[in-house]
């Protein structure tokens, strides 16, 4: 197979993303900055934490001398367009597994559209087989039915305990920026992996926009798998899902729409504005003590 020219560039490690300050009196009143790590900005293809999690699975996928990878994700994941495109630039095949076999014969939302254009073969399966998918006998036959035995299994979301490792190093690049470093979740890999990354003294604070309250012993059980035990100082802000995952009321449309104009800043719906709102309303209430120097990491861009 031809080596793609991009394969050593895609996989090296890249510099760290910037860190900006912005300025902004919902903070600025109550003594708090608010830098921003712009993690979107960390590759062109591959934004945010998408790449920060699979860019040691690529490795090793790459390392091992896989063909192909294979993933899940609902029909508007960012991590199966992730996927998608790592596998165009690295020469591999993609095959996703997709939630919800009643979209099988429809017209392919945009998300998945773009998956199908960067190469990945979608295989659409019920609901139900969908949620057992981890279970060892669900799991083959997926994969069988898929045509995607012996392929480089990512899981849902990307989180596994590489990419933890990979999120750890956002954590280092952090370290001494900031009191308290904060970021959206969604399994919360990145968040696992953040947290153990940064120095003492610092704490992770993690706003689920899934409802549910299940996390945060996901994220212990995340973190013991890929560093032993749970790790770092890390807390959940659990009350600002807006309804749940891909909800965007209309306050929080025209909340992101304002600071999308007010400091030039593309704010990614699902998550980034969730994570923003929260930090905005937190502060308010007196969260953070003046003098504390807020982190919000940026993890995409819409
Ligand atoms: C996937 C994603 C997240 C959630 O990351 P987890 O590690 O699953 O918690 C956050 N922000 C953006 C922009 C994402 O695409």
């Amino acid at each position: 197979m031809n080596r793609p020219a991009n394969l050593d560039v895609l996989l090296e490690p890249r510099p760290p993303s910037p860190l900006q300050e912005i300025r902004d009196d919902r903070f600025e009143r109550y003594g708090v900055r608010l830098l921003l790590k712009r993690d979107d900005l960390v590759h062109p293809e591959l934004p945010g934490n998408k790449w920060r999690k699979l860019a040691p699975n690529l490795r090793a996928a790459v390392a091992g001398g896989y063909g192909c990878l294979v993933t899940f994700g609902g029909a508007y994941s960012n991590h199966l367009r992730a996927t998608a495109a790592a596998g165009r630039l690295l020469g591999l095949r993609t095959v996703g597994i997709v939630r919800g076999d009643e979209l099988a014969g429809r017209p392919l939302n945009e998300s998945l559209a773009r998956c199908a254009a960067d190469g990945m073969r979608l295989h659409f399966v019920s609901r139900s087989d969908y949620r057992r998918k981890t279970e060892p006998g669900t799991r083959a036959r997926l994969l069988a039915g898929a045509g995607a035995e012996g392929a480089y299994v990512v899981p849902e979301g990307g989180s596994n305990a590489l990419a933890l490792r990979g999120c750890a190093e956002l954590g280092r690049e952090l370290r001494g920026a900031a009191d308290v470093v904060a970021v959206a979740c969604g399994t919360g890999g990145t968040l696992a992996g953040l947290a153990a990354g940064l120095g003492p003294g610092q704490r992770a604070l993690g706003v689920p926009v899934l409802a549910g309250g299940f996390l945060g012993r996901e994220i212990r059980s995340l973190q013991t798998l890929a560093f032993g035990a749970p790790a770092g100082d890390w807390s959940l802000a659990e009350d600002f899902h807006h309804g749940g995952y891909g909800r965007v009321p209309a306050p929080l449309e025209a909340f992101a729409a304002e600071f999308e104009a007010r400091h030039g800043l593309p704010v990614e719906r699902i998550y980034v504005a969730k994570l923003l709102w929260a930090l905005t309303e937190l502060t308010a209430s007196g969260a953070f003590p003046p003098g504390t120097t807020l982190a919000a990491v940026v993890t995409g861009r819409p």
